[in-house]
């Protein structure tokens, strides 16, 4: 075997070698990105195992992501050929999950206990809310599930708790009514695997000792990002002291969960309580190109709590780091994806090239550009937009306002945000649905009692929101259903509730842009096509084609409303576009979850001020820090290529925001940036205002390409000035002579009523009438035949 393992060690640096063969003591390595923490604490494994110190069942080897995770093993079955499944080697959750279900009586759980996830939980705790009589405004049910992870997370028990006030007693007493509640049913949340974990080994001698004898080696990687529960949990299977090698591999540099509670103390509280002798320092890069590196070290030598060391590459500058000035967000994913297509064209394989963002929220427009373009691509750490369940909930509310017999739509958000009704309910409903034959909609009067009651409340709800939506724009018949269901109160209350409320912003963002590119709407209006370059036309400035979803019945004239053509888009978008299993596809991700990873070519999107150092980070120093180090994990992703883009302008709740660039990129050296657009000086100094002002002097695009103020016109595009759309409002109107809004018309078929849109011109135009009885209707006014009357 010894010289067997020299295979292994062959590849690798002394100090590397020094930490992959150190002796079976406590160990920590601290090191930069890209220096080979992971491989070193993977090539170790390999090493252990090789050279018979240990074997594959007596190691443990924690990490954060499925997917970093997933590449452990796979790099270790490529050095042994060992069945790698079959190891301790996975995440912090996984790994307890796993020790339970071999424990699960031990743990006071039963066999097949269930995992409850966010949302679960915290309906489960306004039911407990509930059952205590409790003034449920005083006791909402998303702090108290805050409160209670929380607590778990400091490994504290209802007990354990000494409350100061009345309040905090109370949230105690709701815990453990929880907990009891929880324990009835057989179900665990999150934070309770993980402390569930910890509990038995801490009480249990036999189970403890047995684990602390089993496991002889603990490998760790990010230990910089552990919380105080997981430094214990460790310390439980190796106590300090005795005779486990504990080997923690981490960058203090790279420490991006302190708002989940994770301590970089804990690098310190380790190397004193295991009285760690050496701790090594890996500071050859071996991931980056020079012009990257000296990007990252830069960067964060900006922060003032490091615990300091320095990163040097041998691999030469390589290409520069590419920076890009977007005038839109579409036009910074437009142009992104042109970019990635010409890599892929240079051999470049799509799954190398990663887009990466700060908030999940971004990623629709890149999605929907990558869907439009037809690339595949993945997203990981997350899911799709159009997946995700708050945008599912709402969508599902919109569908019900189409038609109230969609079942799925229906039973989805029936008992979504909470309204009293129950399992039992929902199978007397089915039952009753089931035997007249009818929707579940239409059988609620079937159902008596509470329940019922209740039901009734729900399908009022529905019936209501759609008579107030009646002649709405798309945008704001979405703001008042997240209103009106109580979705958007749901996630304002939530601990998790921000970035959810962020992608249904965001969702009102999409309806926007589809209502544009789509043409409908008051807004969009028709302009000369010479006028608009192809990025503008694209942007959504309406052309001169017919969309999609515009064919008209052939008889009545009617088209879809912007409500049912937008649900269409949102199903076909959440179709099969993702890239299948093993399918080259470029990756999307936040920078969260790119830890660990690389990539021959990274995109950093929306890197603007707000966005990127977020807002919600900018008002104290620590948390600048803290995006900071986000940065210089997502600088570091990158190999060969990065590129850092932002964009003037972005959608944010369906309002157009202008933007400043990053502060970060004041902290890069010049030196080793290339800009693509010519580099201005932030604020209301960008190609969308200048657009826009040439526009309305009326000399347009043309003058600015011509005065050499636009290098790639493709990509321009501003808001259209007030004074252009009405003109065009005006053409319309005047192609359409007789017909005016607010007066009365007359279509063959659905008899008298009131003109509320006119809009597009030619084969495109178009009219919203509300019929009364018949409903509001959209109509193509070149087949419907309406007559003005007085
Ligand atoms: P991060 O902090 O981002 O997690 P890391 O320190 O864990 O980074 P690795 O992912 O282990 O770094 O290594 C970065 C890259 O460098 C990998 O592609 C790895 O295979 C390569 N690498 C590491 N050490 C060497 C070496 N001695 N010779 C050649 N390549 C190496
Ligand atoms: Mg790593």
């Amino acid at each position: 075997p010894a010289v067997e393992s020299q295979g292994l060690l062959k590849n690798i640096n002394p100090e590397q070698l020094a930490a992959v063969t150190a002796p079976a003591e406590p160990m920590l390595i601290l090191a930069g990105a890209g220096s080979g923490k992971t491989r070193v604490l993977t090539t170790r494994i390999a090493w252990l195992m090789q050279t018979g110190q240990v074997s594959p069942g007596g190691l443990m080897a924690v990490t954060f992501t499925n997917k970093a995770a997933k590449e452990m093993q796979t790099r270790l079955g490529a050095m042994l050929p060992v069945n790698v499944r079959g190891m301790w080697i996975g995440t912090f959750h996984g790994l307890c999950n796993r020790f339970l279900r071999a424990h699960w009586k031990l743990a006071g759980l039963p066999q097949g206990f269930q995992i409850l996830d966010s949302s679960d939980s915290v309906s489960a705790i306004k039911r407990v809310i509930k059952a205590m009589k409790l003034d449920e405004e005083r006791y909402v049910a998303k702090q108290v599930s805050w409160f209670i992870a929380s607590a778990k997370e400091e490994a504290q028990r209802p007990g354990d708790i000494v409350p100061h006030d009345e309040q905090t007693r109370t949230m105690v007493a709701i815990y453990q009514a929880y907990e009891d509640q929880c324990k009835r049913e057989g179900v665990v949340d999150f934070a309770e695997l993980m402390l569930r974990c910890y509990e038995l080994l801490r009480d249990n001698k036999p189970v403890r000792e047995h684990y602390q004898q089993r496991f002889q080696h603990l490998l760790v990687d990010e230990f910089q990002d552990t919380n105080k529960l997981q430094y214990a949990w460790l310390k439980m299977f190796a106590p300090p002291g005795r005779q486990q090698a504990v080997f923690a591999v981490g960058d203090d540099d790279q420490s991006i969960y302190a708002f989940r509670g994770a301590r970089v103390g804990n690098m310190v509280d380790f190397e004193r309580e295991y009285r760690v002798s050496r701790v090594i320092k890996l500071e050859q890069n071996y991931r980056s190109f020079g012009n990257i590196l000296d990007s990252a070290n830069e960067l964060i030598g900006h922060n003032s709590k490091r615990l300091g060391k320095n990163l040097r590459t041998d691999a030469g500058p390589g290409e520069p780091v590419r920076v890009y000035e977007a005038a839109s967000d579409f036009a910074e994913a437009q142009w992104l994806i042109e970019e990635a297509q010409a890599l892929h064209r240079q051999g470049l394989a799509r799954k190398e090239i990663a887009v990466l963002y700060r908030s999940n929220a971004q990623s629709r427009v890149i999605e929907s550009a990558l869907f439009n373009a037809g690339i595949p691509y993945r997203v990981y750490g997350g899911l799709r937009f159009f997946e995700r369940a708050e945008v599912k909930h709402a969508l599902s509310y919109l569908r019900l306002l189409e038609n109230p017999n969609d079942d799925t739509s229906f039973l989805r958000v029936v008992n979504f945000p909470t309204r009293g009704i129950g399992a039992r309910t929902i199978e007397l409903l089915q039952d009753a649905a089931r035997a007249s034959g009818r929707s579940l909609y239409q059988s609620v009067g079937a159902v008596a009692g509470k329940g019922g009651n209740n039901l009734m409340a729900f399908t009022g709800l529905v019936d209501s929101t759609r008579n107030l939506t009646q002649g709405l724009t798309l945008r704001e018949i979405i703001e008042q259903v997240l209103e009106t269901s109580g979705l958007a109160e749901f996630y304002r209350n939530d601990k998790d509730g921000a970035e959810r409320l962020e992608n249904l912003g965001e969702l009102i963002n999409a309806a926007e842009a589809f209502v544009t590119q789509e043409g409908f709407g008051k807004d969009a209006v028709a302009l000369p096509v010479d006028e608009l370059s192809p990025g503008a036309i694209a942007e959504g400035f309406p052309a001169a084609v017919a969309p999609a979803n515009f064919t008209p019945d052939a008889e009545t004239g009617e088209i879809m409303s912007p409500l049912a053509a937008f649900l269409t888009h949102a199903s076909l978008e959440a179709g099969d576009n993702q890239a299948q299993a093993g399918q080259d596809a470029v990756q999307l991700m936040t920078v969260h979850s790119a830890k660990g990873l690389e990539f021959d070519a990274v995109f950093i999107t929306g890197l603007e001020e707000g966005l990127f150092p977020h807002e919600n980070s900018l008002t104290d120093h620590d948390g600048v820090e803290e995006e900071r180090r986000l940065m210089y994990v997502a600088i570091t992703r990158a190999r060969q290529r990065l590129y850092l883009c932002f964009s003037q302008t972005r959608m944010l709740h369906g309002q157009t925001r202008y933007n400043v660039k990053s502060r970060f990129f004041d902290e890069l050296p010049e030196g080793a940036l290339k800009w693509l657009t010519p580099r201005n000086q932030g604020f209301g100094s960008g190609f969308a205002k200048e657009y826009q002002d040439a526009w309305s002097r009326g000399s347009g695009l043309k003058s600015m390409v011509g005065a050499g103020r636009v290098e790639k016109p493709a990509y321009v595009a501003a808001p259209v000035p007030r004074s252009m759309k009405a003109a065009a409002a005006e053409k319309v109107a005047a192609e359409f002579g007789g017909l005016r809004v607010g007066k009365g018309v007359f279509h063959t078929k659905f008899g008298e009523g009131m003109l509320m849109t006119l809009e597009g011109t030619g084969q495109d135009a178009r009219a919203q009438v509300n019929f009364g009885r018949h409903g509001m209707k959209w109509l193509a006014l070149s087949v419907a035949k309406l007559t003005p009357i007085d």
